[in-house]
């Protein structure tokens, strides 16, 4: 990579539902300081000449790679298969514009990698479809998570990568995202699926065994994501994020995961001796594998606790630090808000003479 990635969402991502208002995001988990109750700085509200400014933006910093994130909680664009899950008020949903952000994108020398959240951040899809989520032990469905070995949330990942896919052209990669959950599934498809492959009741297995079947199986789900993307565009390189519940069986699931896929590990809080140690130990669970090895930043999560010029200081410092890892790819994670002070600050940590010319 030549320069870095910026990770942004098309919509809301999983930072709320279009039916919550900006001021009313939930602050058990959603710190309020970095996020905006101006609608302007959400990406939901941005039409093709506000995108275009912020990829020029980006593109002054020196971004090489934008990854951006087409589903989660809701969908930014006018599905036609699951049109009860779209964010109405997105600007992209009432008058579709995106194909003119990857035409604008290509002009600029920008790749843009079609990013999914799978069986993941599904929360309004299963609100709708209960019976695509995955099942607590209590039989209680998960808000947020789909069960990737449910035929009808299978059905709804493969649908939502197709249907990006062949609705808007230009993308220069995928991205995927697995699921972000901590436990594993209880359904009758879990169930089920286990019997089949090993003749032995899944509830007798125990918890680390069926943790990393759960892996297994969602991996080899996600492999099947990749090749559809690929039935698109064969050259298209795949890029998959880590998921916490990974590092203590990662030697089990390693082998499920194509060698053909560039692995993004993210740490996003500030750069303290104990972060260093969590953050040289997973790299080094996952470099195991031979994959090629990625880090992704925010440029924001930490500002609860530094000021931009703090920010910079902790990212440089992790970035050098990772980049004497195995790392060689950095991404900044943006997510859905605009904040170009510490997008720049973040930014100029790792490469003072990027930006030397300022946004173009
Ligand atoms: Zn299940």
């Amino acid at each position: 990579m030549n320069g870095p990635g910026y990770y942004l969402f098309l919509g809301r991502g999983d930072y709320a539902l279009s039916r919550v208002p900006l001021d009313a995001i939930d602050p058990r988990w959603r710190k309020p300081g970095t996020i905006s109750t101006n609608p302007a700085d959400w990406s939901f509200s941005w039409g093709l000449p506000e995108w275009k400014e912020k990829l020029r933006f980006l593109r002054g910093c020196g971004a090489q790679r934008v990854y951006l994130i087409m589903n989660a909680f809701e969908l930014p664009y006018p599905s036609r298969a699951y049109p009860a899950v779209v964010e109405p008020d997105h600007v992209n949903v009432r008058q579709e514009f995106f194909q003119g952000v990857l035409d604008f994108a290509q002009t600029l020398g920008l790749e843009i990698f079609a990013a999914f959240s799978t069986t993941g951040h599904a929360d309004r899809a299963i609100e709708l479809y209960p019976q695509m989520a995955g099942r607590h032990a209590d039989g209680k469905p998960w808000q947020c998570a789909m069960c990737h070995n449910n035929p009808h949330a299978r059905e709804f990942a493969r649908t939502i990568v197709t249907e990006v896919l062949s609705r808007y052209h230009g993308f220069a990669g995928v991205y995927f995202h697995p699921p972000e959950v901590g436990e594993f599934c209880w359904c009758d498809r879990c169930r089920q699926l286990y019997r089949i492959q090993t003749g032995r009741d899944l509830t007798a297995a125990d918890d680390t065994t069926r943790m990393t079947w759960f892996w297994q199986t969602a991996l080899d789900f996600l492999d099947e994501l990749r090749v559809l993307a690929k039935s698109f565009q064969p050259q298209f390189p795949t890029v998959m994020c880590t998921v916490p519940a990974w590092v203590p069986i990662f030697s089990a699931l390693r082998d499920h995961i194509h060698r053909e896929v560039t692995l993004l590990h993210w740490d996003y809080g500030s750069f303290t001796p104990a972060a260093a140690e969590r953050i040289g130990a997973r790299l080094a669970i996952y470099g195991s594998g031979g994959h090629t090895l990625g880090f992704i930043t925010s440029v924001r999560f930490a500002m609860q606790e530094l000021n931009l010029d703090q920010l910079r200081d902790h990212t440089a410092r992790k970035l050098a630090f990772v980049k004497t890892h195995g790392v060689n790819e950095i991404v900044y994670f943006v997510g859905p808000v605009w904040f170009p002070d510490s997008i720049l600050a973040a930014t100029l940590a790792d490469d003072p003479t990027t930006n030397r010319n300022g946004p173009v």
